[in-house]
């Protein structure tokens, strides 16, 4: 398949590259000039899409997204797929998917899941948002890019489902944190912790999986002096997306209200910027009541 590539980051180099050594025609462009192996770079955006079947863009946020669709959309092809995987908020991607469609396109919004370790390895998650003719497309690139691919329905539902799952995280990782320190101020070893948490009914992907207490449970950035993973600036962004779909769609979220004003607290006012997101635990390790 010819395929263009627009937002060679951290994310983005890697699934171009996955996808070129799958054996597929890629050409790339990044403002920032990044590359990606085995992708060939062209001179803009415009330049790169010209000719591909599926245009795939792994972008900062939903306005650059918006710009960059103005921009490419005219010079795509008839009948090809504009794959979005940033992500994005909800109006951002129903905008771009209408404009696209309106140019005679498909457009999908996939969201990923798995962060940088998955991207190179190949084994994102996607949660997948538009029409069905498109996802069969565009399935045979999610297989190669990642492990799984969930097609949640019309367009903008892929954010949805990303947002909604973020959200869960951003609160399960704080309950986490906070347990464990309540936990030591107990006098509960962290190991101690670990075992009956993660086989009891309080576990959960941010216990199990990601634990934030270093030394304990398998290894995650805390062995690491919380160093990204996935950074609190990421989770904020992604919390501050669910509350503006929240704010749209008229949902109560208290839960996921006080994740982003914590994460919020954290990250500009304290020392949370550029650290993982888990290092909420050191923050709660040092602070008191009132
Ligand atoms: P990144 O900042 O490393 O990459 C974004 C790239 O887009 C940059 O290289 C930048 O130069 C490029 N870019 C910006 N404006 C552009 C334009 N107008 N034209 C062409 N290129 C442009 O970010 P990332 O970590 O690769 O994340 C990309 C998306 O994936 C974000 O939406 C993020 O929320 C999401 N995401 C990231 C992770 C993660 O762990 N990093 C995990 C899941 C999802």
């Amino acid at each position: 398949m010819q395929i263009a590539f627009i937002g060679l980051g951290n994310m983005g180099a890697p699934m171009a590259a996955n996808l070129a050594k799958a054996g597929h025609a890629v050409t790339g462009f990044d403002v920032a000039g990044t590359a990606a192996e085995g992708v060939s770079s062209a001179a803009s955006a415009p330049e790169a899409v010209k000719g591909a079947q599926v245009v795939i863009t792994m972008l900062p946020n939903g306005d650059i997204l918006r710009g960059v669709a103005a921009e490419i959309i005219p010079h795509m092809q008839k009948g090809a797929v504009l794959l979005d995987c940033s992500t994005v908020d909800v109006d951002s991607a129903r905008a771009v998917a209408e404009q696209a469609t309106e140019a005679g396109l498909m457009a999908l919004d996939a969201p990923v899941s798995g962060g940088i370790g998955g991207a190179s390895g190949g084994t994102l998650t996607f949660m997948v948002g538009g029409p069905d003719e498109a996802f069969t497309i565009a399935k045979p690139l999610f297989d190669i890019m990642g492990q799984k691919a969930v097609h949640c329905g019309a367009s903008g539902n892929g954010q949805a489902a990303k947002i909604c799952n973020n959200m869960i995280l951003g609160v399960t990782m704080i309950a986490t944190c906070e347990a464990f320190s309540l936990a030591d101020k107990l006098g509960l070893s962290r190991e101690a912790m670990f075992d009956v948490v993660s086989t009891s009914s309080g576990y959960s992907w941010s216990m199990n999986a990601y634990c934030p207490a270093p030394g304990v449970g398998p290894t995650s950035p805390a062995d690491n002096g919380y160093k990204p993973g996935f950074a609190a600036d990421l989770m904020l962004k992604d919390l501050r997306l669910s509350q503006q779909a929240a704010e749209a769609a008229d949902a109560d979220t208290p839960m996921g209200q006080a994740a982003t004003e914590l994460y919020r607290t954290f990250v500009e006012d304290e020392d949370g910027k550029g650290r993982d997101f888990s290092a909420m635990l050191p923050r709660f390790e040092k602070r008191h009541r009132g």
